[in-house]
């Protein structure tokens, strides 16, 4: 039986390269998305046709709901869980702090830090030796905003990629001895439509110019560390930054 991996926020961007290369690499995959039905239903379709296994579930991982129909789907169609992949996130439009209300920052906060918390709550309860599960592996997706602060950018977001960092750091001693690693990749600016998203259009051409090895990164770059830090047994607690060098 293939082992299983669920992937937050995988209908596109970072998540979706690393459901395809989770694929290739034998997992079974479950892609959570929230709202793009028909970009989560062709990655799966782009799966299948490469011979993988993988399944589609949408869910907002900003509401306890959400998180609980996600869990309790991978449950009732896939039995078993492996890994996951707290990946969903957003950014918002460039802001300085004195200038963000309140809601912007407790949207940030829900889906950026309490989504993926609960997110790992639930799959320790399910992977955990103390429960009766059989171990497995967490991967947090953080930000280089987190060690770098986003001063007149986005101060909020790179708080709330400080908080995953902690959660990394503080979850994998905490399950350590329970057979489950918690690790975290820190990305730089890579080529998605999160900045898009955020009203920033041109914010990847112009980070290219500001990052040492002279372009952004690709999602498969990410992919391919999460990939490894899944695989990696004597890694925990560990956050390894893919960022072009700022
Ligand atoms: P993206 O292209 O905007 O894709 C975001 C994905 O997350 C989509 O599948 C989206 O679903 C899903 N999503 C958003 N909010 C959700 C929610 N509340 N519940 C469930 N799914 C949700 O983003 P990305 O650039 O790949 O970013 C992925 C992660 O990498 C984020 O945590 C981000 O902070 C981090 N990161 C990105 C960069 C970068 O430059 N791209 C740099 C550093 C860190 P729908 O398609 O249904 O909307």
């Amino acid at each position: 039986m293939n082992p299983v991996m669920l992937i937050t926020g995988a209908g596109r961007g970072i998540g979706a390269a690393t459901a395809r290369l989770a694929a290739r690499e034998g997992y079974t995959v479950a892609i959570n998305y929230r709202r793009d039905h028909h970009a989560a239903e062709s990655v799966v379709e782009a799966i299948h046709q490469a011979g993988g296994q993988a399944i589609a579930i949408p869910a907002d991982v900003a509401s306890d709901a959400g998180i609980q129909t996600l869990f309790e789907t991978v449950d009732a169609k896939l039995g078993r869980l492996d890994a996951l992949v707290n990946n969903a996130g957003v950014v918002d439009a460039n802001c300085r702090l004195e200038d963000m209300d309140f809601a912007r920052i407790e949207r940030m906060m829900r889906i950026n830090v309490a989504g993926p918390m609960i997110c790992a709550r639930e799959a320790v309860r399910r992977m955990s030796t103390r429960h009766g599960g059989h171990g497995g592996t967490i991967i947090n997706v953080s930000s280089a905003a987190a060690r770098l602060g986003g001063a007149d950018e986005y101060v909020d977001y790179a708080a709330s990629k400080g908080a995953i960092d902690s959660l990394t750091r503080g979850l994998a001693r905490e399950v350590a001895g329970d057979g489950i690693r918690v690790n975290g990749v820190r990305p730089g600016v890579i080529r998605t439509t999160i900045h898009a998203s955020a009203n920033n259009p041109h914010k990847v051409e112009l980070a290219g110019q500001r990052i040492p090895l002279g372009r952004i990164g690709d999602p498969e770059e990410i992919a391919s560390a999460i990939l490894w830090l899944s695989g990696s047994g004597f890694s925990t607690g560990s956050i390894i930054d893919v960022d072009g060098g700022v």
